[in-house]
């Protein structure tokens, strides 16, 4: 096996394979290193789909909007603690990453939207599938095309330092071998540590007892290594979790079900918030109904419109019946349920929540036949972390760049301040990996 290479990635998940894919076409030697033998890591988990603002996918579908205003609403979301710079990075090379994508054989040609963002920007696969394997899947493929060095079952386990510069990994394999790959650049991009209980108690005690939808390998191998490095941190303590996850379980049932429609009810068979409102918000009011959760209600139209409520029902996650049968199952008044139903339709006929205020209301839940999932909140995001500037080089504690080392990805800090929009993690992902692997390629040139 190589050991040297202009570029070495670490991470094999949406960021590192775009990053590796980048890196490649710019004309360097990559090597990609992942610790798992699988894939796409939390990438993999993604379901709702893209945000993108003046797409031509957009134009096709009459969806008016701007970067501006995908500006704004992520501004907003992340309650203005987001790197600017970051975010205008993020907004305006949005559109040019759907098509990058595209090209590379991801299918991102349906929108929806997710909760606080004012126009349909979350681009996804045909018929709603997640987003998450098909781009992986896009992305391992055109990695194999371009023969790329993919070495699975190999853990990067610190960054090689000389003097102010990075010149390589320190690699164990499964087996227990450990190697040194000698590169001009790297780029980390290890994802973040929501499946690491231990860390993310440390920097938000708040959340000790979560649980996670992460992928176990997410356990913020990279912050660690970037950190001995001299690397800076940001936002450690902002972690999101996603207010929707199964009862219990670790499987998150995705924002696009209440995009399509779905409301929230407490087990009084009340709703108790406006259900598209930012995941923080929605997270915090789930916790305060009675035994901590909430039951998601969809109707038969939402579950064949979407196939990823197809596939909850198929998975078992759901009850499912007439309203009454509903309501018996999830111990509620079949009258307050009913109730309920009627109120929020009538919201949606006359456009006016005035109970919640609900500002997009899809569609009203009609028919013979209900389900309802039971979910509750866990980590599922860590908005903090390696702090880097446009070019995706890492700042030092010293706030210069430390030479040859990059970062994209969940690994990273800033873009999503504190609260992240829904579907604006592929964006980051895809957009800063691209940003990467260009520039790492870039700089191992002029390396002698
Ligand atoms: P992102 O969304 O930022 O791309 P993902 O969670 O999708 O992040 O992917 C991160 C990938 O990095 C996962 O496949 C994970 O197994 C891999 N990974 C994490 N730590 C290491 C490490 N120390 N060495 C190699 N690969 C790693």
């Amino acid at each position: 096996l190589p050991k040297e290479a202009d570029v070495v990635v670490i991470g094999a998940g949406g960021a590192g394979l775009t990053s590796a894919i980048a890196a490649h076409e710019k004309g360097a030697k990559v090597i990609l290193v992942e610790k798992t033998e699988l894939l796409g890591g939390n990438t993999n988990y993604a379901t709702a789909g893209l945000n993108a603002a003046g797409t031509k996918v957009q134009e096709k579908f009459g969806e008016k909007d701007s970067p501006e205003l995908f500006y704004e609403d992520t501004m907003k979301g992340g309650k203005n603690k987001n790197n600017k710079e970051l975010v205008r990075v993020l907004v305006n090379n949005s559109s040019a990453i759907v098509d990058w994508l595209t090209e590379r054989g991801a299918d991102l040609s349906e929108i929806t939207s997710t909760g606080g963002q004012s126009a349909k920007r979350t681009h996804r696969p045909t018929g709603g599938a997640a987003v998450g394997p098909n781009i992986v899947a896009a992305l391992s493929k055109t990695a194999e095309n371009e023969k790329i060095d993919i070495r699975k079952g190999t853990k990067a386990i610190e960054l090689v330092k000389a003097k102010d510069r990075i010149v390589g990994v320190k690699v164990r394999e499964t087996d227990g071998k450990e190697y040194t790959i000698k590169a001009k650049a790297v780029i980390v991009a290890t994802g973040g540590f929501g499946a690491n209980a231990k860390m993310v108690e440390k920097y938000n005690p708040k959340l000790k007892g979560f649980g996670s939808t992460n992928n176990p390998a997410i356990v913020g191998d990279g912050i660690v290594m970037v950190e001995k490095v001299g690397g800076a941190l940001v936002d450690m303590n902002e972690i999101q979790t996603h207010p929707t996850v199964v009862h219990n379980k670790t499987n998150m049932i995705t924002e696009a079900v209440r995009g399509e429609g779905a409301i929230l009810v407490n087990k009084d068979g009340k709703r108790f918030i406006d259900e598209l409102e930012t995941r923080d918000v929605v997270s915090k009011a789930i916790l305060e109904q009675k035994g901590k959760s909430a039951f998601l209600i969809f109707d038969e139209g939402i579950r064949t419109k979407l196939k990823a409520a197809d596939g909850y029902v198929k998975k078992g996650f759901a009850v499912e019946g007439t309203l009454e049968e509903i309501a018996a199952k999830i111990g509620a008044d079949a009258k307050t349920l009913e109730a309920t139903l009627n109120k929020y339709n009538e919201a949606v006929k006359n456009k006016v929540d005035s109970e919640f205020n609900k500002k997009t209301l899809p569609k009203e839940l009609t028919g013979t036949k209900y389900y309802a999932i039971e979910v509750s909140p866990a980590v599922h995001h860590t908005m903090g972390g390696v702090r880097i500037n446009t070019n995706a080089e890492v700042i030092g504690k010293n706030g210069r760049p430390i030479k040859g080392l990059y970062a994209a990805g969940e690994v990273t800090g800033g873009i999503h301040g504190a609260n992240r929009i829904g579907g604006n993690a592929v964006a980051d992902i895809t957009i800063f990996g691209k940003i990467a692997g260009e520039n790492a390629a870039i700089f191992s040139k002029s390396v002698k």
